[in-house]
């Protein structure tokens, strides 16, 4: 049987050089201001506020994707997505039957994603699985359910409505994701240069059983949603903390990784979209406080309080 997979990454080559909290500081591009380097440096004073990744155990991610990570240089130097001039906008494309509580996790995802970002966010009109052809869809081989091919979404749905003002255009999916042969599943897949991504809801449990039911799934569906928009603005796997950017292999991994962004991370997010990192940390405090994650809520305001005193 092939292995569970989530989060898959097309259209990308590796890179040569590894990533480490404790690597020796390495040199910005010589075309980058000086602004990236200050960028950089404040964002590693919030190391206390991480963890390293935690101990990789058989049938995790990296055991059995070879990934070296991304530095804050690296990614620079490769020229990535960005939301400047007119693309400053967010759109959220809804596929699948969003009704009930499944639609309020939408619509907080889509709320957060904007916070996350700092950028508008637009919610579109539904597509149903319906109008679909029945080449994008299988019903899993491993149980009776609805599978839809994550890459013809991207390419035949996603990228051709991307509007002018796009920074990306995010597909959010009812029904399971498959990206090709070999695979069972993914959570939800990125191109790194098209800027467009898809995720789905399918494995996020049900958001209608409980209360806390529906804190669950919406947590997973904010990393999911969170983790794939990072890929669309040139956000490879993080290797080097326990971080929103980390790949995840099954539900156990996923759930063991923080909705957060490393040292190493944030700075890409502050660059690719020039948003204020101490607003985003209130924005997002109050955020996971309105919608019942305080584990989330406490660490979004320690981390605003250490962005101020790191002035
Ligand atoms: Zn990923
Ligand atoms: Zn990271």
């Amino acid at each position: 049987m092939p292995a569970i997979v989530v989060r898959a990454m097309p259209w990308i080559t590796l890179l040569a050089a590894g990533c480490s909290p404790s690597a020796p500081a390495e040199p910005l591009p010589d075309k980058v201001p000086s602004s990236a380097a200050a960028l950089k440096a404040r964002c590693a004073q919030l190391a206390p506020l991480h963890s390293p990744p935690s101990v990789t155990i058989e049938g995790d991610w990296l055991t059995e994707h070879a990934e070296p990570g991304q530095t804050f240089a690296e990614y620079l130097r490769e020229d990535p997505t960005l939301a400047q001039g007119e693309r400053r906008r967010l759109y959220v494309l809804p596929i699948g039957y969003f009704v009930g509580a499944r639609r309020r996790v939408l619509d907080r995802t889509a709320e957060a994603l904007g916070l996350w970002f700092g950028l508008e966010v637009t919610v579109e009109a539904p597509v149903a699985l319906e109008t679909l052809p029945e080449r994008a869809r299988r019903r899993s081989p491993h149980g009776d359910w609805q599978q839809v091919h994550s890459g013809w979404l991207m390419q035949r749905v996603l990228r051709p409505g991307l509007a002018a003002d796009a920074a990306c255009r995010i597909g959010f999916c009812t029904a399971d994701l498959w990206p090709g042969a070999g695979w069972n599943f993914v959570f939800g897949e990125a191109s790194l240069v098209h800027r467009v991504g898809v995720w789905s809801l399918h494995r996020d449990g049900d958001p209608e059983r409980s209360d806390a039911e529906f804190r669950r799934c919406l947590l997973r569906a904010l990393k999911t949603a969170t983790h794939e928009t990072g890929h669309m603005f040139g956000m490879r796997h993080c290797t080097a903390w326990s971080c929103n950017l980390a790949g995840a292999n099954h539900q156990q991994e996923a759930d063991r990784q923080p909705w957060r962004l490393c040292p190493e991370c944030l700075p890409k997010l502050l660059w690719a979209t020039n948003v204020d990192a101490g607003a985003r940390f209130a924005s997002l405090a109050r955020f996971c406080a309105e919608n019942g994650l305080a584990d989330e809520h406490a660490w979004f305001e320690r981390a605003g309080r250490l962005w101020q005193a790191a002035k």
